[in-house]
């Protein structure tokens, strides 16, 4: 039995499959949610409810154990070496945030930083905004007429006044995956840092920040089969001495004293030192059981089966002539260099014109800039496009569905 075929079994974890007829290709913005998921929040609630390192009773003890063990269960999935180096978060936004705060507060007019132009406003707005304020050069990584990014370029930009490199793993909107570890190796030979944007990775293709040679790594839960506003903020433990924590508060102190008329802090190790309040509790309980529920698969069947899928979706198409000829297809043709996105254009509709018709068929996928404006603006795609985003629950058969779909749509065109 195939990777296809065998996921099939999944789709009964999953309550909102089981309760609504929906074909839910909108996994890029946020993933359904198993009950093993759901009901590992229920648990916390119903029978501990208590907050972690700030109580001796055993309700709290029990709370921080299952806390910790979720950090360690996210240190395992992406290879990271020590648990110190996995920071809970929000999610990916407020992780690159951070991120860029510790990291752009630094810099000045002599610096600079390089991005790509398929980043997503999350790993571009903080830039922007700290390049202003700190007088640093951003500089723009371009992609090529194949969707992949511009690696000679890219080469060419760093310089040894160049401080940090933070880009996509994965576009959000072509698909592309940017080979990190060849950029690594560049980064590193220029002494700088290596950001990077894992909201549409981790979920996805199997990870090794060690392996990889990262040095910052953001991604969420949400997108993983895990709860809303829990993600992670992984920091190589090296680089993290030359830190502060841009944010501070309870939790995160061994001591503070008041001395001569001066306050002397002594933060705690990290991660802790770095997650200041009361943290996302039940969010990091039902992110750990997620990892869990993809480890049981295998991250690389999980690649394997969305490879799969977007293969089988392409072949649909290209082979198909009327949808050959309307249809417009933003990212790489080569397997290799893309994941479980696919986003299109319908003739000159407009994409919302387009994801509104399909959700006549309970198909339910995103239009518009996703987030990503200059991208759009530089594949000619001003009005954004349609996007279809795969994961472990979806079938050829929803494929199937959402192509004879288009090709109605095709049809009323042609008729009216
Ligand atoms: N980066 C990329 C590539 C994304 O796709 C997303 C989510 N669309 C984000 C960052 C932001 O993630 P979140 O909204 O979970 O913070």
């Amino acid at each position: 039995m195939g990777v296809l075929e065998c996921f099939k079994y999944i789709r009964d974890d999953f309550p909102l499959l089981r309760s609504k007829r929906v074909i839910y290709f909108d996994n890029a913005a946020t993933s359904l949610k198993p009950e093993q998921v759901i009901n590992a929040v229920r648990k916390y609630y119903e029978d501990l409810s208590s907050n972690v390192h700030r109580g001796v009773h055993t309700l709290s003890m029990e709370a921080s154990r299952l806390y910790e063990e979720a950090h360690e269960e996210l240190r395992k999935f992406i290879n990271a070496r020590y648990l110190e180096e996995v920071i809970f978060t929000s999610g990916t936004t407020q992780s690159l945030n951070l991120i860029a705060y510790m990291l752009g507060l630094g810099l000045n007019e002599r610096d600079n930083v390089v991005i790509s132009i398929m980043e997503h406003h999350s790993n571009l707005l903080p830039w922007v905004m700290l390049s202003k304020l700190r007088g640093f050069k951003l500089k723009v990584v371009d992609i090529k007429d194949d969707y992949t990014l511009d690696y000679e370029k890219l080469s060419e930009l760093i310089d040894r006044n160049t401080r940090v490199v933070a880009l996509t793993h994965m576009s959000n909107v072509l698909g592309t995956i940017v080979d990190i570890r060849r950029v690594s190796k560049i980064v590193r030979e220029n002494d700088a840092f290596l950001v990077v944007d894992g909201a549409q990775s981790v979920p996805h293709i199997p990870i090794s920040v060690n392996d990889l040679g990262i040095d910052f790594l953001a991604f969420s839960g949400h997108k993983m089969l895990g709860p809303t506003g829990i993600g992670v903020m992984y920091i190589r433990k090296e680089v993290q001495e030359s830190l502060k924590p841009p944010f501070v508060g309870g939790g995160i102190v061994e001591s503070v004293k008041y001395v001569n008329g001066e306050f002397i802090v002594k933060f705690l190790n990290p991660p802790w030192r770095f997650e200041p309040g009361t943290p996302n509790i039940s969010g990091a309980i039902g992110l750990a059981e997620a990892v869990k529920y993809l480890k049981k698969l295998g991250m690389e069947n999980v690649a394997e089966h969305e490879k799969e899928l977007v293969r089988y979706t392409i072949n649909k198409i290209v082979n198909d002539e009327v949808l050959a000829e309307r249809l417009k297809i933003y990212g790489p043709r080569r397997l290799e260099s893309r994941g479980g996105i696919i986003s299109f254009n319908v003739a000159d509709l407009n994409p919302h014109t387009v994801a509104t018709f399909l959700d006549t068929y309970n198909i339910a996928l995103r239009s518009g800039l996703h987030c990503a404006h200059p991208l759009h603006e530089r594949i000619g795609a001003s009005l954004g496009t349609v996007r279809a985003s795969f994961y472990i629950y979806n079938t050829t058969e929803e494929v199937d569905i959402m192509i004879e779909a288009l090709r109605e749509l095709i049809a009323k065109l042609a008729g009216s």
